[in-house]
């Protein structure tokens, strides 16, 4: 077969493999620029119930595809994703803002996830045999999967819930954000090439799109990423048909840098760790605890690495620091920005925004704020980071997991032993040592507390896309 090669220009709905219209249309914004991107579906409720009824028929067949199969239709799948790598990259920085390094490194992601996800072991279990009877537990598909997707991380993130699904002999239909619906439109698309009708669909919406997901009674579980606020809606509104739910939401991470680090060569990871993606990302360096010892040291030189990371479009070379992803969380941001003054904090870089044709906000540092601040206490999923400093290692654990979040942490020391002291008490559903946001497909990731419920990856990730079935079997 040959590889196919998309274009970028048209975006459709994927209904039972078929490229579909809707009577209305609406378009995203190019965040660099403020331009329309182009036109994309308005999904109603009939196209949900053609979706729905489409997935229902092909989980039928596709749940018993022997594995190997849907392996192998995945593997292909990823591959064609890497044929058309560059149309995707360039499309997530369109709508995403992104630099194109960035999306570039996302849409490689996606494939490695394809491939790592498929390589999981579904256990089968076997709890008791005896001579006259056999006990075992295993694990079946669920059904019709609604993927619902984040402004973020467009691709890996839908990506990961496709991959979970499918390979678990699921059908799933994956909703965008309204901001970002053009690389899963086109994701779906490519996807009608390896997998029977209604196995992976694609449905773009407005803003009531994702209540009628999760209100269908056609559909069975709902992986969700997205903020706590929505999340909290997305289970109320499962709880009416008793849909499973994966939540993956938001976070506030908190990292400890303790007084024997190398600084030299920690400031550009975390300097990175705390911006990537304009801060747009859901396990970014949120809360910088540093030790006193060397707060003042450790504080001008990440001034200075923050300060050579270039603010721009996307498109342009070398830019670090793209524009945040639309005007509601430029609005957000800069009334946050408006607590640097009511708050009476002392600001180390930066600290006011610019009006531009583009969301563009410079990075900001944030030097020694109190823990009640807004800035230490809200996730502000933009470029601007609270640096706290810290004497007591019970005070600082206390102080991290203090809050109602619980997605990632980290702690940075040349002591190892102190280092996995600290994190063993950390409350928070990845913790790293000397280093932050490290994934990868065969690690589960989740949050405690209210940033999620359920994991995604790894083989529990893979899990939460079955139900779990006990065989009692009696041999006479
Ligand atoms: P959001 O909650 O506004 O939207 C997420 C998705 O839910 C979108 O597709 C949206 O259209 C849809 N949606 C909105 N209201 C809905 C409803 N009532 N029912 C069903 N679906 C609905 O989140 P966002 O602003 O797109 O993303 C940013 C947030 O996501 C941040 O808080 C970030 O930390 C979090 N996030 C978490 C993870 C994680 O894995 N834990 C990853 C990325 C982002």
């Amino acid at each position: 077969m040959t590889t196919p090669s998309l274009d970028f220009f048209s975006f459709h709905n994927i209904i039972n493999n078929e490229l579909t219209s809707t009577a209305t249309t609406r378009h995203g914004i190019n965040p660099a620029n403020s331009q329309p991107n182009p036109d994309a579906p308005v999904s109603s409720q009939e196209d949900l119930d053609r979706a729905v009824q489409a997935a229902r028929v092909a989980f039928k067949k596709w749940s018993k595809t022997p594995i190997a199969e849907r392996r192998a239709a995945l593997h292909a799948y990823a591959s064609a994703i890497e044929v058309n790598a560059d149309g995707f990259a360039k499309t997530l920085t369109m709508e995403q803002g992104k630099p194109l390094a960035q999306s570039a490194t996302e849409v490689g992601m996606a494939s490695t996830w394809i491939r790592g996800i498929s390589a999981l072991v579904i256990p089968q279990n076997v709890i008791e045999e005896t001579e006259d009877r056999k006990i075992i537990q295993r694990f079946t598909p669920m059904g019709v999967v609604g993927a619902i997707v984040p402004w973020n991380f467009p691709v890996l993130l839908a990506i990961g819930k496709v991959a979970q699904a499918v390979y678990a002999g699921n059908a799933v239909i994956i909703k965008p954000s309204p901001f970002t619906p053009y690389c899963d439109l086109k994701l779906a698309e490519l996807a009608t090439h390896f997998f029977p009708p209604g196995v992976v669909q694609c449905l773009s919406g407005d803003d009531s799109l994702g209540p009628m997901i999760t209100e269908h009674p056609g559909i069975d579980k709902i992986s969700f990423t997205g903020s706590i606020l929505t999340g909290r809606r997305v289970m109320a509104s499962c709880a009416k048909t008793l849909k499973r739910v994966t939540l993956e939401l938001g976070g506030n991470d908190p990292a400890i840098i303790c007084d024997d680090v190398d600084i030299d060569a920690i400031i550009p990871k975390i300097g990175i760790l705390s911006y990537l993606c304009s801060s747009q990302i859901c396990m970014m360096i949120k809360r910088l605890y540093v030790h006193e010892n060397i707060y003042d040291a450790f504080l001008e030189k990440l001034v200075a690495f923050v300060k050579t990371l270039k603010v721009g479009e996307g498109t342009e070379a070398d830019v670090f620091v793209g524009p945040v992803q639309n005007k509601m969380q430029f609005d957000k941001t800069k009334e946050l920005f408006n607590s640097i003054t009511t708050d009476r904090l002392k600001i180390a870089l930066g600290g006011s925004i610019q009006d531009s044709a583009g969301y563009f906000i410079h990075p900001t540092i944030i030097d020694n704020p109190p823990e009640n601040s807004r800035i230490v206490q809200e996730e502000p999923f933009a470029p601007i980071l609270p640096v706290m400093k810290w004497s007591d290692e019970d005070d600082v654990i206390g102080k991290a997991n203090a809050l109602e979040t619980g997605l990632g942490a980290s702690v940075w020391s040349k002591d190892f032993e102190r280092a996995t002291r600290i994190a063993d008490q950390l409350e928070s559903g990845v913790v790293w040592v000397n280093s932050h946001f490290d994934v990868a497909p065969n690690a589960p990731f989740g949050g405690h507390k209210q940033s999620g419920m359920g994991v995604e990856w790894g083989v529990t990730g893979l899990l939460g896309y079955c139900n779990s079935q006990t065989q009692w079997l009696k041999k006479f």
